[in-house]
C-alpha cells in the first residue's frame, strides 16, 4: 500500500493536463449555450470586452488564478488536521486536481478479505471515539461525501457508520432544493443541518452542488456560481473556526464503473428503485462533471478542509480508507470526557 501513500502533488500547468483541456472546451460549450436565464451570450461577451478590455476568465485561467492565490500565501494544510488514510490522494491547497492522474480502480495491492476485517476495527475506533465526542461536547465533525451518480455515497455511508451509536450521527441527503430552499442563499439549507456540538453530522451530496450539477445543467447564471467557491471555503472556514472539523471525501469513479453499476441496477429489480432513467441523461454529461469536480476540488482544497479523493472502484477499499481517515481525524481531535463532579467515586446509591 505503500506505494500509494504521500501527497500527490499537481505542478502541472492546466494546459499541460487533459483534465484541463475537457475544462476549457465544456467552458467554450457553454458560453455559447447560455441565454435562456438571461446571462449572456459569447457574442454579447466579445462585444463587452472591446468596450471594457475585461474579458470574463476561462476555466483554466480562472483555476491556475485560485492555485496562485493560496500559493501566494504559503498556505498548508492545518497541521491539526490527522493525514488521509494511505492510498487517498489529498488536494493540496493551491495545486491543480487532475482527477485523470488518480487511478480509481486501485485496491492499494490489499486482500479483500483483509480489508473488510480492517474495516470492522476502524469502525470500532469511530464507536469508541464518537462517544468521547459527544461526552464532550464541545466540538464537532462534518463529513462532506460528494460523487458522481452511482459513486457509491450511500454505501459508504452504510459500511462506515454501522455500529455508530445513532444518537450522535445524522445523516441528511440534499436534493433537488424545495421552493422554501430556493428562497434563501444557497448556503441556507446546509447550514442547518452543520453538526451541534458533540456531533457527527453526514451531508450525502452538500452545499458543493451548487458548483456541480448547478454549473452542468446552467441553473444559475456563470458568475453566480464562480463566486460560490469564495463563499463556500468563507463558510467551511467560519465552521472549522467554530470547532467544527471538516473532511471532505470525493469518491473517484471511472466512466466504465459507472456503466457497470447503472446496468446492475437495471438488471435486479430490487435495485429498480435507485435507477432512474435521468441518470443515462446525467452520464451523457460525464465529461462537463469531471470538470466541475475537478474546480470545484482545486478552488475548495483549503488549509482548513481539504478535500480526498478516494479511489472507488473497489467498494471494499473504498470503505476502509474512508473509515480510516475518519478514526484518525477524531483521534487528532483526541476528544475527552469532560470532567466528573467531585465525590462520585465513593458515592453509594440508597436503596
Ligand atoms: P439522489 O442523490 O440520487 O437521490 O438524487 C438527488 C438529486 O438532487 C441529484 O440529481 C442531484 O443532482 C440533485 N441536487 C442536489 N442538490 C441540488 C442543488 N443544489 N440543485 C439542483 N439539484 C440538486
Ligand atoms: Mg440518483
Amino acid at each position: 500500500m505503500s506505494k500509494h501513500h504521500g501527497k500527490h502533488r499537481r505542478d502541472r500547468s492546466p494546459e499541460e493536463t487533459g483534465a484541463s483541456a475537457s475544462q476549457r472546451d465544456v467552458s467554450h460549450r457553454k458560453e455559447g449555450s447560455r441565454g435562456k436565464d438571461g446571462s449572456r451570450g459569447k457574442a454579447d461577451k466579445k462585444g463587452e470586452a472591446r468596450r471594457t478590455g475585461h474579458r470574463p476568465p476561462s476555466s483554466a485561467h480562472w483555476a491556475r488564478e485560485a492555485e496562485s492565490r493560496a500559493t501566494a500565501a504559503g498556505e498548508t494544510i492545518d497541521p491539526r488536521l490527522a493525514p488521509a488514510a494511505p492510498g487517498i490522494v489529498t488536494v493540496q491547497p493551491g495545486t491543480r486536481c487532475d482527477l485523470d492522474a488518480i487511478d480509481a480502480n486501485t485496491d492499494g495491492g490489499l486482500d479483500k478479505e483483509e480489508a473488510k476485517a480492517a474495516l470492522a476495527t476502524e469502525r470500532a475506533r469511530i464507536a469508541t471515539l464518537q462517544e468521547r465526542l459527544y461526552a464532550e461536547h464541545k466540538r464537532s465533525l462534518l463529513v462532506v461525501f460528494q460523487a458522481i451518480d452511482t459513486g457509491g455515497k450511500d454505501g459508504t455511508i452504510r459500511a462506515v457508520f454501522e455500529g455508530v451509536n445513532p444518537q450522535g450521527c445524522r445523516v441528511w441527503s440534499f436534493k433537488v432544493p424545495s421552493a422554501e430552499e430556493s428562497d434563501h442563499d444557497f448556503l441556507w439549507r446546509y447550514h442547518a443541518k452543520a453538526p451541534a456540538r458533540g456531533m457527527i453530522n453526514v451531508f450525502n451530496r452538500s452545499h458543493y452542488e451548487d458548483v456541480l450539477v448547478v454549473r452542468v445543467k446552467d441553473l444559475v447564471p456563470e458568475p453566480v456560481w464562480r463566486a460560490r467557491y469564495d463563499q463556500i471555503n468563507d463558510f467551511e472556514r467560519m465552521l472549522a473556526a467554530a470547532g467544527t472539523t471538516v473532511l471532505k471525501f470525493f469518491l473517484h469513479i471511472s466512466k466504465d464503473e459507472q456503466k457497470e453499476r447503472l446496468e446492475a441496477r437495471i438488471a435486479n429489480p430490487d435495485k429498480h428503485w435507485k435507477f432512474d432513467p435521468a441518470d443515462l441523461v446525467e452520464r451523457r454529461s460525464w465529461d462537463a462533471y469531471q470538470a466541475a469536480f475537478a474546480d470545484a476540488l482545486t478552488a475548495c482544497s483549503t488549509p482548513h478542509a481539504p478535500w480526498h479523493v478516494v479511489p472507488a472502484n473497489r467498494k471494499w477499499y473504498r470503505n476502509l480508507l474512508i473509515a480510516r481517515t475518519i478514526a484518525d481525524t477524531l483521534e487528532a481531535m483526541d476528544p475527552r470526557f469532560p470532567e466528573a463532579k467531585a465525590g462520585i467515586a465513593g458515592m453509594t446509591v440508597p436503596d
